[in-house]
């Protein structure tokens, strides 16, 4: 990117909580986030942070899926 070209807009990184790091073009250079879309259930698909009662193994039953 030349600079000057778009002045307002730099290359920044968003570092998460959980230590994954993205490199991003931002207008406010460098961020922090508490949880990003490496680690939230919600983006993920994966109850990785909650399951912690065996969710994931009732899901399968649930739908016959550890057969
Ligand atoms: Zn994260």
């Amino acid at each position: 990117m030349k600079k000057g070209l778009h002045p307002e807009f730099k290359e920044s990184t968003i570092t998460c909580a959980c230590g994954t790091v993205i490199n991003t073009h931002s207008t406010k250079g460098d961020l922090r986030v508490e949880i990003c879309s490496n680690c939230h259930p919600f983006y993920t698909g994966k109850q990785k942070l909650v399951d912690t009662g065996g969710r994931v193994d009732r899901f399968k039953k649930r739908f016959n899926m550890d057969k």
